[in-house]
């Protein structure tokens, strides 16, 4: 059954009016990268509560998420109004499958989101494993505005911590936008044009994981499965590891 810690708001920054960064400072705990826990708050309508994944990686002091206001939603406006010293709570242990012991080893490890579905992927790059395993790390992150593509900074910083080895591909379907793609995608993958501008190959021979929206998964997987690759389940290791968000 799932424990309660007692966290505190330090800081919540906001990216856009609909798209934040919440952190949060709990007693510290284990978890592995890419994995989950829910944040509650107690409101007048009764306790609230929902899944987000942890953007830092295990050992930070602070924990934090990334998180889109859905409109209408019941939880998220809540978290997008908290401030500093504000109360939230946080569940124990952090649970799911989608992390790097789940994925079998490949030519290169594409890590493909959508909005929000990147956190994982942040966890992933600050972790040993990523870089000792995979000679290629492609971050493919698909979002409508260039005000959505958060932690590029930090992104840049690991690109120069490990050159060459981690390609990052945002793709912004709203806007133009230079060294982005702007089609949805499946197409992208389908007309070869995600791997050439990675210029990396995306065969039965490479490991995908896929964060996000339903809709981008279902048709992403429809798209590498005509390509050959197969999901990947603990009885029969595949390609394709997924982790949809609603
Ligand atoms: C394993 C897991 C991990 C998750 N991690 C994150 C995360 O890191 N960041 C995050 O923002 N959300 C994440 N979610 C989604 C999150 O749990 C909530 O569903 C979301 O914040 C909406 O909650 P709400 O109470 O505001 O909306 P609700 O009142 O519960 O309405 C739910 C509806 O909101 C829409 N929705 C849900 N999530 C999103 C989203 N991210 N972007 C746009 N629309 C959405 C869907 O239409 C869904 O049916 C995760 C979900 C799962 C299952």
């Amino acid at each position: 059954m799932a424990q309660w810690l007692s966290g505190t708001v330090t800081n919540n920054h906001h990216w856009h009016a609909n798209l934040f960064s919440l952190k949060v400072q709990t007693p510290a705990f284990n978890f592995t990268a890419g994995q989950f826990v829910r944040l509650a708050l107690n409101t007048a309508d009764g306790r609230l509560q929902r899944a987000y994944s942890l953007v830092n990686s295990p050992g930070s002091a602070e924990q934090e998420f990334l998180v889109s206001t859905v409109a209408d939603g019941k939880l998220s406006p809540l978290l997008q109004q908290l401030k500093m010293g504000d109360s939230v709570e946080v569940s124990q242990p952090a649970s799911g499958f989608f992390v790097l012991d789940e994925v079998p080893d490949g030519d290169n490890l594409w890590l493909i989101s959508s909005g929000t579905g990147i956190g994982p992927y942040l966890s992933m790059l600050g972790t040993h494993q990523l870089w000792q395993r995979f000679a290629h790390i492609i971050l493919v992150h698909s979002v409508r505005t260039i005000a959505d593509l958060a932690y590029r900074e930090f992104i840049g910083h690991c690109q120069q911590q490990h050159p060459g080895q981690l390609h990052y591909q945002p793709i912004v379907t709203r806007e133009a936008h230079s060294g982005a793609l702007n089609k949805r995608l499946p197409e992208l993958i389908q007309s070869g044009e995600l791997q050439s501008a990675c210029q990396q190959s995306l065969t039965n021979r490479s490991q995908v994981m896929l964060c996000g929206n339903p809709e981008m998964i279902k048709d992403t997987k429809t798209t590498l499965e005509g390509l050959g690759l197969k999901k990947n389940l603990r009885r029969e290791p595949g390609n394709i590891t997924v982790e949809q968000y609603w």
